[in-house]
């Protein structure tokens, strides 16, 4: 699938690993539509890209299907680093 890099960069919204619960399931940091990985239809969110780092999964470029937000789900601790680094939108929960 073709990604407009560059132009969709600073609408990703990166979620960190403790916000997915263990059954991969995670809320959309911006309409709060629950994403769940066994949602196969794709109708909650689309599955982007896996984006790998060192041939390892990085993390993965999904989109919620009702707001139409980029999430990164981050997967590697160097990413999230390097996410910090470049001012992604980290998405903080309020509550814990
Ligand atoms: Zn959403």
């Amino acid at each position: 699938m073709e990604v407009e890099r560059g132009i969709n960069m600073e609408k990703e919204i990166c979620i960190l690993p403790n916000q997915v619960d263990e059954h991969g399931i995670f809320l959309c940091p911006k309409c709060k539509t629950e994403l769940s990985p066994d949602d196969y239809d794709e109708t909650a969110y689309t599955m982007l890209e896996p984006i790998m780092a060192k041939n390892e999964l990085g993390a993965l470029l999904t989109q919620c299907n009702n707001c139409s937000s980029k999430i990164k789900i981050m997967v590697q601790e160097a990413l999230i680093d390097e996410a910090v680094n470049q001012a992604y939108a980290i998405y903080e929960e309020t509550s814990d």
